[in-house]
């Protein structure tokens, strides 16, 4: 049966890339010919949506902003063009990987996901008008809803396939392109949706008065809850430092980046002084920010790591949660996440050891960095540092 499964896995695969091959060809050399000298696909995916932003950004946008809508149709024009370029990357990524490793259900099924995509899109019809672009919002709506479920299921994938790989960083390529590659997608379709939406400090996704507390103490609130219920208890969270600044800026990755190292302290905290009871230290976030970066520091007294596994923290897949079949109980909360690229563990405290990697690549992705001190019987310190996003100077290359 095995055998069989995996025949009929090579077939499948075999006809998906024969029809997908022509159109691949077609965009590689386009592309390869359109611009020869950034071939290096991340390098271009980087500038390409560096550029989008750019042009499309809060100040940009909003004088853009033509009342018979022609904004949103040119956006819609611009994404139909540059989405089946993008995904077509990300496809020749999977088809890169090594054989034992495309052969995993899962990660196959991600892959497919990904051929289906490209096919919707590159035979979308040319959109010349704003029944068009109707249509094509919704086509971007269901593929949003689609590939929510992507990061878990890739978590998940290559969890099961890491005995077999030697080579760490072919897993961590292909996993920080794929991940930052799909942030920056859904960002950019997101960003047009949200064109259509007049939501007050808003202009796309761009959130112009970006409140870092605001954001954190609604993370810290649901880190929190989820750790009561998995723990039956949980510590408190304080917040310093520049409560009150606001900024523009991008919130979705940030969702992400501080969900999970809040999650990451909380868990640190209570198995480090479960016989405290509800006397425990609490975690404390230290928000700073000057006219180029603003810090988000996390610090908590969850009894820190031993240095030698503070590299290993940041690989995919690396975890001291045990089992992940043993964390099976999310399910209670599973209905709590609703933010589509929220976690890759959605309700879940921890598990898959998605969850340092991840959001350190999404750092890297929006130009900043995500780092960790770590005291062995204390605690430890996480630094996000981000630049703000400025249409005057490259700060907002992302
Ligand atoms: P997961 O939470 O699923 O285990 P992560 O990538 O979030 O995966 O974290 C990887 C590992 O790094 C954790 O299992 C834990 O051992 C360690 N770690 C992360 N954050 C902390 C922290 N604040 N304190 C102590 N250990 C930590
Ligand atoms: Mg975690």
């Amino acid at each position: 049966a095995r055998h069989f499964s995996c025949v009929k896995v090579l077939t499948r695969r075999a006809s998906l890339d024969s029809a997908t091959s022509v159109f691949l060809f077609r965009r590689f050399s386009e592309e390869l010919h359109t611009r020869p000298r950034e071939r290096d696909t991340s390098e271009r995916e980087r500038s390409q949506s560096v550029t989008a932003f750019y042009y499309q950004s809060a100040i940009d946008q909003a004088a853009a902003k033509s009342p018979d809508k022609s904004h949103i149709l040119r956006s819609a024009q611009y994404l139909s063009k540059e989405l089946p370029v993008r995904i077509a990357h990300r496809i020749a990524g999977f088809r890169n990987l090594p054989f034992i490793v495309g052969c995993n259900p899962t990660i196959l099924q991600v892959h497919e996901l990904y051929i289906r995509a490209f096919h919707i899109l590159s035979n979308f019809p040319v959109i010349t008008n704003l029944q068009g672009e109707e249509k094509y919002s919704d086509t971007l709506r269901q593929l949003l809803d689609d590939h929510k479920d992507v990061v878990t299921m890739l978590a998940e994938g290559f969890a099961q396939v890491r005995k077999h790989i030697t080579d760490e960083n072919l897993i961590r390529t292909f996993l920080d392109r794929t991940l930052t590659s799909r942030l920056g997608i859904r960002m950019l379709a997101e960003h047009h949706l949200s064109l259509h939406d007049e939501k007050p400090n808003h202009v796309g996704v761009v959130n112009i008065a970006f409140s870092p507390r605001r954001l954190i103490e609604k993370k810290a609130q649901y880190a929190k809850s989820l750790c009561e219920g998995k723990y039956g208890n949980a510590p408190n969270v304080v917040l310093n430092g520049h409560l009150n600044a606001t900024f523009p800026y991008i919130q979705p990755p940030l969702d992400y980046i501080l969900t999970e190292i809040l999650k990451n302290s909380f868990r640190a905290t209570v198995e480090t002084h479960s016989s405290n009871g509800y006397n425990m230290p609490e975690i404390v976030v230290t928000i700073a920010n000057n006219d180029s970066d603003f810090v988000i520091r996390v610090s908590d007294r969850g009894g820190g790591l031993p240095q030698k596994l503070v590299q290993k923290a940041f690989e995919y897949n690396f975890t001291t949660a045990g089992a992940v079949r043993e964390d099976h109980d999310g399910g209670l909360f599973d209905s709590f996440v609703a933010s589509p690229q929220s976690t890759p563990t959605p309700g879940k405290m921890h598990g898959y050891g998605f969850g340092l990697p991840t959001a350190r690549a999404y750092a890297n992705y929006l130009g900043g960095s995500l780092t960790m001190e770590t005291m062995e019987g204390i605690g430890t310190d996480v630094y996000l540092r981000l630049g703000h996003l400025d249409s005057k100077s490259e700060s907002f290359r992302i």
